[in-house]
């Protein structure tokens, strides 16, 4: 077991990757944390991961609130002193061309992927420091290090949980606590579902390994980094798109 008894929060982890990562570290042996915005859908994932044996806890928290990532975060270590692992993976899209793009789409987009990180890291960051340990994980996307046309709003905000993951990864080495992005490319969930055939025919044209990743893909790669194997890997972002991006 590669994370026994280690405490993780993932956000936005009732369904999807977010999920996924969930179950692969309970599988590994650790107490995971659901949390999403809808209280229900957290508890019914904490659940199912009970019925199956895991140890899991739900606590919902709408990450755009900085008051209400705090409270969730301060409810956490009320209950179980610590978290040793945050996954930032709560994330929105709200597509559209440049020029027609609406503020609104804009501030939702930054506020829930690039807020919602920072506020998460904000309040668990003050928990690890003082533990002086502490591994931190921001679901980025290749958009983020491509960019892409109809999406600048959703690209701004994964170059922003990138180079997040980079400031924060220098200002906390000290004080053992790692911070590094997993930059996912096209990955099959509710949110890549709903992308026309003809959208998605021609992405896998753009993938050289010809087929759109699973969640277990970015999970494995969230697995390593939580794990102690990671331990001299900081500040790094590590691409799991089939190779459509490389430099
Ligand atoms: P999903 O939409 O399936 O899951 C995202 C989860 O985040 C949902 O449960 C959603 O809740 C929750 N959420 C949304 N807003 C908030 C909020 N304000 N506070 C707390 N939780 C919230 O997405 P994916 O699993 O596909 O994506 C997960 C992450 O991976 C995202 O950051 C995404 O940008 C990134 N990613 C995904 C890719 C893909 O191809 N799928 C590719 C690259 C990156 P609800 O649905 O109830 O609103």
């Amino acid at each position: 077991m590669r994370l026994k008894d280690e405490i993780a929060l993932i956000t936005g982890s009732a369904r999807g990757i977010g999920r996924e990562i969930a179950e692969t570290y309970a599988r590994e042996g650790a107490l995971v944390i659901i949390s999403d915005i809808k209280p229900e859908d957290c508890q019914l994932t904490a659940d199912e991961f009970k019925a199956k044996g895991y140890k899991a806890d739900a606590f919902a928290c709408n990450v755009t609130s900085s008051a209400d990532v705090d409270q969730c975060v301060e409810k956490i270590l009320e209950k179980y002193g610590r978290i040793d692992i945050l996954v930032n993976n709560a994330g929105i899209t709200r597509d559209g061309l440049f020029l027609r793009m609406k503020e609104e789409d804009w501030d939702a987009v930054i506020n829930v992927n690039l807020k919602g990180t920072f506020n998460a890291c904000k309040s668990v960051s003050r928990a690890m420091l003082k533990a002086r340990k502490g591994k931190i994980i921001n679901i980025g996307s290749v958009i983020g290090v491509m960019g892409n046309a109809g999406q600048a709003n959703y690209a701004a905000s994964k170059a922003g949980v990138i180079a997040l993951a980079k400031s924060l990864a220098r200002e906390f080495a000290s004080r053992n606590i790692t911070v590094n992005a997993v930059a996912p490319g096209y990955i099959k969930t509710a949110m890549t579902d709903k992308l026309t055939d003809d959208v998605k025919n021609k992405i896998l044209e753009s993938v050289p390994l010809g087929r759109m990743g699973l969640p277990s893909d970015v999970a494995n790669v969230c697995l390593f980094l939580a794990s102690k194997e990671a331990d001299y890997v900081t500040g790094q972002t590590i691409l799991v798109d089939g190779g459509m991006v490389t430099y």
